[in-house]
Formats: structure tokens, sequence, C-alpha cells
């Protein structure tokens, strides 16, 4: 299993911090925090300040903070997170720093402001560290296909679970559990829906039980080693109504007809559009909202975004869901979600 590499990420950041004008960048985002750090806690932030780098944080995490955040000078917070970082800022003759706008709410620029020297300026940014995130490396490659294979065995064991009479909550506790049992934790609130209750994307589970000749839309996702995996199935149970049958094939013709297209140098809007064509062609455009897909990685949901308005040009390294989706409320929902891996080639379904 390769490491990951975060003396390299680091110098990554810190040529862009140059290119972009500024000495200084204050990452606040706490997934980016760890991305560059290693560091694993909450409540912390770096500052990346003219080749050096600084690790804020409190008490609770500073023996944590030491642990992890190699190459980082950890500073435990004085008064305030902001106090402590004006001082920094004040040693360090620091002129121009960039900041994560996405990230930092206007309350705490204000109170920022406040703390630090009046000539320094404070330039928004967005996607930076994203960016570098959105393509994976050869280690996170392998830690996302552990992450997939564990989240394959969980929805293998409920396979065998799903059957007249057993209500979705049960099954979405079941699910809960697999992923701790096999050390992961779940990377979100398992989605199990059946019947009519799927036609909610994002439906809660209840305590309505699985009826026979129905289908359940099934979408799980764990964390293991700090990378996600999501991946959703609609699962028949019995003989479901005919109409099932023939909208899943649309929603499955939808999605190959999506991967074939993948390949690096791709714009993701084309990737979107190969599968919502087809899903309008066939007269269900209005029932498919969302976008066809999200990149994979430290978060559930990062870059890129595959969507009609994303602009996201694809790259070898990016891994996202391919999922589209048929929605008809009364009737119920058909999600098939996988996720892939974009290769020098073309496209390397990870979930298979
Ligand atoms: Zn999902
Ligand atoms: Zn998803």
């Amino acid at each position: 299993m390769p490491a990951i590499n975060y003396t390299k990420r680091q110098s990554l950041f810190e040529n862009k911090i140059h290119g972009l004008g500024l000495d200084a960048f204050l990452v606040t985002n706490q997934t980016n925090v760890s991305y560059l750090s290693g560091f694993r806690g909450h409540d912390a932030v770096a500052l990346f300040a003219k080749g050096k780098r600084y690790l804020i944080t409190d008490s609770r995490y500073i023996e944590e903070a030491q642990e992890d955040a190699k190459g980082f000078r950890i500073e435990l917070v004085r008064e305030s997170t902001y106090r402590t970082l004006g001082e920094l800022v004040k040693a360090a003759r620091l002129k121009r720093i960039g900041f994560e706008s996405m990230n930092l709410p206007f309350g705490v620029v204000e109170r920022l402001k406040e703390a630090l020297p009046g000539r320094m300026a404070l330039r928004p940014f967005r996607g930076v560290v994203e960016g570098f995130r959105s393509v994976k490396d050869r280690a996170e490659v392998e830690l996302i296909k552990k992450s997939v294979r564990l989240a394959k065995s969980v929805l293998a064991d409920i396979e065998k679970k799903v059957r007249p009479g057993v209500s979705e909550g049960y099954l979405a506790e079941f699910i809960r559990q697999g992923f701790i049992k096999k050390g992961a934790v779940p990377g979100f609130d398992p989605i199990v829906a059946s019947g009519a209750n799927s036609s909610k994307p994002h439906a809660r589970p209840t305590t309505a039980k699985i009826r026979d000749n129905s289908f359940v839309m099934v979408d799980i996702g764990c964390r293991l080693n700090g990378y996600n995996s999501d991946i959703t199935k609609t699962l028949r149970v019995g003989k479901p109504a005919p109409r099932f049958k023939k909208i899943y094939e649309i929603v499955s013709a939808a999605q190959k007809l999506a991967i074939e297209k993948i390949a690096p140098g791709k714009n993701a809007s084309e990737i979107d559009f190969a599968a919502r064509g087809y899903i309008c062609r066939e007269g269900f455009g209005r029932n498919f909202g969302h976008s066809l897909g999200h990149g994979v990685g430290m978060d559930v949901h990062e870059e890129p975004t595959i969507s009609k308005m994303s602009r996201a040009v694809l790259k070898a390294g990016m891994v996202f869901t391919v999922e589209p989706a048929i929605y008809i409320p009364g009737f119920g929902g058909i999600r098939i979600e996988d996720m892939v891996l974009v290769t020098d080639k073309g496209v390397e379904v990870l979930t298979k």
C-alpha cells in the first residue's frame, strides 16, 4: 500500500500560493487542513506563510496535532484562533493572505480583519485545495478501492436481508452496524427506501415494512482510513410491476451511455448530457432532477461535479459517481450509482 505523500501535497500547494501572488494562505476547511497536514482532528486552521507551515488548534487537539502534522509548527490557541493568527501574521510581516471564502463565515472574516494589522490584504479564493483533491494519486486510489470493497461486502450482506416484512429502518441499522463491525464508519446516513418512499432522492428510512413484489433503493457508503465510498442499488423483491423493469432498463442504459463517454479531456457536462439526454428522449426528463454525479474522496461529495452546469474537465485520477435516476411520485424511484476512476486510457468502474 503506497503511503500518502504529504510533503508533495504541501509543496504543490505552496507553489500555487506563490503563483496566485500571495505570501500566505489560510486554510479553514477541515478536510483541506487534513489533506495538507495529515491532522485528523477538528477545530484547526492551517497557515502557509513564506515557506513556513503553522497549525493552530486548541488544547483538546494539541497532542494529536503534534503527532500527525509533520513539518508544521503547532500553535496553541491563545484567547481566540484569530488573535493567535493575528500575532503570527504580524511577526511574519505578511501582506497578502488568501483565504477560503466558502469556509469562512462573514462574521469570522470581520473578526479576522480586526485581529490583523491594518494594511494587510485578505483575498478570497474558492476551490484551490479542492482542485488538487479532485485528482487522486495512486495511494488515494488504493484507499478508495479498499473503502469500495468494504461497502460492497456490506451491500452483499444486506441483499440477503431484503425480504418482505423487514423494515427500512432495521435494514439501515444493519448497514451501520455492518460498517462498524468491519472496521469502518458510515460515510453518511444509509438510505433504504421501499416502494413509493423511494421517489424521494434522499428518503429517510422509516418503520415501513418491505412488501412483496416491490423494490428497494439502497444507497450506502463508508469511510475507511479517511476515504469514502458511495454506491446505490435498486433491488427487486419478488416480481415488481412491469413498469419497474422498463424504468430500470432506461436508467441502466443511461448509466452505460455516460460511462462510455468518460475519458481524460472530456467535459463533465458532456457526461451528464449522455445520460440525461437519453432519459429525456425516453420521456422521463422531468423525473431526473439532480446532477449525474459527484467526486468522492475524503468527502462523500467533492469536486468534480458531473452536471449540466459543471465546467470541470475530466483528468486521469478523478474519482466520481455516475448515478442516473428516475423518480415517479406515488410509484417510486430507481437509481443506479457506481463509482468510476478516470484513467489515462478512459475509465475504470470501481464498484463493479
Ligand atoms: Zn449515494
Ligand atoms: Zn452519490
